[in-house]
């Protein structure tokens, strides 16, 4: 694609929008080229109106164009889609911008508290402040709460952080 968007940072793009759903419709979109929604939804197994609703809100951030044609045999007419080559760049730096943002702020909580967790995947993580108030005991499966290691999530962000700096600049 020339239009300097990396096909992860579409994919990224089409998360935010659409989430694990509308990934999957731009994965098939950016494999395919040229398809129908019935298409789609034979390929994705998510449902025609489901699929019509994320391509829409794809096709308002000019990230999908549409073209109409007759079939010469069925003499009916046939809708594709695909992806749009000259992505609206504004668009993407809004959106990067936004999620650098988000991914700072982050950061700065991850570095600026504590956390305390149960070792329960599915439970939370509790800051030092809640943890006690709740006397170090998990809020939801109320196991003892131990200190928790966030330097992988500092380093993940601080990586990502970089990677939309750099591509920012560019
Ligand atoms: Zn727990």
């Amino acid at each position: 694609m020339d239009s300097g968007v990396s096909y992860d940072t579409l994919l990224e793009i089409a998360r935010v929008i659409g989430g694990e759903e509308g990934a999957k419709i731009l994965e098939i979109l950016h494999e395919v080229g040229d398809i129908t929604v019935e298409e789609l939804a034979e390929k994705t197994g998510i449902e025609v109106n489901t699929i019509r609703k994320l391509l829409y809100k794809f096709y308002n951030h000019s990230i999908i164009t549409s073209r109409r044609f007759r079939d010469k045999e069925t003499g009916w007419f046939i809708f594709q889609w695909r992806l749009q080559p000259e992505l609206l760049s504004a668009f993407i730096q809004g959106l990067k911008q936004k999620i650098l943002k988000k991914l700072q702020v982050k950061l700065e909580y991850e570095l600026n508290h504590e956390f305390y967790h149960c070792g329960n995947p599915s439970c939370p993580k509790i800051p030092f402040e809640e943890a006690m108030e709740v006397v170090f005991h998990c809020p939801v499966c109320n196991s003892p709460l131990k200190p928790l290691n966030n330097t992988k999530t500092i380093d993940f962000l601080k990586r990502k952080i970089s990677e939309i700096e750099e591509e920012l600049k560019n």
